[in-house]
């Protein structure tokens, strides 16, 4: 198969959801991918490809469809594997960063000893939206005194320019929507 047909095959596995979680919001729900094994793991490689010569040691992935991709990411890679999650959900001792949304705040935490000067760290989500989210977890990532190699992502939406709020860093994105 060449890879414009496995890149078709991916992109038939996603899901357009209109008006989730509200209204105007257009859903990129990636379940029915998780249902293809074959198609599902042809995103994970390509996911990971343009990253393996990175010496990646580390792969943090973003709660929580980020998990989902990240997890077989790291195994390809043969990297460790690390949540960053929403606030309170992590047992053990965290790192914080706070992020701005359209209204109000938010913030990520990792835990303390996943990360350390050191470490190459490859960032995975499903979706590039606004940026927000992967800026903040970037952040997270350097104040642990890591290097970041990049990101890489399923889906990008190139329409909200969340690439320009990493820039200076490698992003990849398997899927594009203009
Ligand atoms: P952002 O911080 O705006 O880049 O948003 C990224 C986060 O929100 C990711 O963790 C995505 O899972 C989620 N997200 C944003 N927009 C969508 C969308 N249209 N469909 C699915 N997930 C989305």
């Amino acid at each position: 198969m060449t890879e414009t047909t496995v890149l078709q095959d991916i992109y038939r596995a996603i899901r357009d959801v209109p008006d989730f979680p509200k209204p105007g919001i257009l859903f990129k729900d990636i379940t029915p991918l998780l249902l293809s094994p074959g198609v599902f793991r042809s995103a994970v490689e390509l996911m990971a490809a343009p990253f393996r010569e990175s010496r990646v040691t580390r792969v943090v992935s973003i709660e929580s469809r980020g998990f989902l991709l990240g997890a077989p990411v790291a195994l390809a890679l043969e990297a460790g594997l690390v949540p960053i999650r929403k606030p309170g959900k992590l047992p053990a001792a965290r790192g914080r960063v706070e992020y701005a949304l359209e209204y109000g705040t938010d913030a990520l935490e990792m835990h303390q000893d996943a990360v350390s000067s050191g470490d190459h760290v490859l960032i995975v989500d499903d979706v590039l939206a606004t940026g927000g989210t992967a800026q903040a977890a970037a952040k997270l990532v350097r104040a642990h005194g890591a290097q970041l190699v990049g990101f890489t992502f399923l889906i990008e939406l190139d329409f909200l320019r969340g690439r320009e709020r990493l820039a200076n860093e490698r992003v990849e994105a398997l899927l594009h929507y203009a």
